[in-house]
């Protein structure tokens, strides 16, 4: 008897044959479990290789792009390593004349914004982020620090005798604030009287 042999004295014999019979039968068990081990399925390893490439991938993406919701005011870019680089242009009439949009708006310091202008041309300049979409709004309320919405641009508000209007690349649209710029994209505010 194995277990008496091994450990004189330790358990009385009926408690020896009950161990004795469970080494027994958790061995049996074992070794019938063994050949089920090894004969593992065939696409258990390619399966597990495609769950590891697909996480690292997802983790490259996500680490390449800032969160969603970074507040673009709070991002700061350089022109040597941005993943887009398009130009809007943006004109403001107000009772029929040009207002001026300055150079160097979203340029503070070192910090120059995802969107800004480095002439007074009207030409926003979006460079970030590939992938990153910004708004009108972006530029004009949260970067410039202008009121823009469906009633007012700057302190210019529609009432009973002028009417605010918009339009993209020649077409009317209400969106104001929310349209995601575009490149090329041509966008006109006009204050105006009814
Ligand atoms: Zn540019
Ligand atoms: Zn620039």
């Amino acid at each position: 008897m194995h277990l008496r042999e091994v450990h004189p004295g330790k358990a009385d014999s009926r408690d020896l044959a009950k161990a004795e019979r469970a080494a027994a039968t958790s061995s049996a068990l074992s070794a019938r479990s063994l050949p089920v081990r090894s004969s593992r399925p065939a696409w258990v390893v390619p399966l597990v290789l495609i769950v590891v490439a697909i996480s690292v991938v997802t983790a490259i993406v996500y680490l390449a792009l800032p969160p969603p919701e970074t507040d673009v005011t709070k991002m700061c870019v350089n022109h040597s390593n941005v993943g887009q680089h398009k130009h809007a242009n943006l004109r403001i009439l107000i009772l029929g004349t040009t207002l001026s949009i300055p150079e160097g708006i979203g340029i503070e310091g070192d910090c120059m914004h995802p969107l800004h202008t480095h002439a007074a041309d009207g030409v926003i300049h979006i460079e970030g982020p590939a992938g990153r979409t910004f708004t009108l709004g972006n530029f004009v309320t949260d970067i410039w620090g202008k009121p823009l919405n469906a009633t007012c641009i700057m302190t210019y508000c529609a009432d009973s005798t002028h009417d605010l209007v918009m339009t993209v690349d020649g077409a009317p649209s209400t969106e104001f604030g929310d349209l995601v710029l575009g490149n090329g994209m041509d966008i006109v505010i006009e204050y105006r009287l009814k």
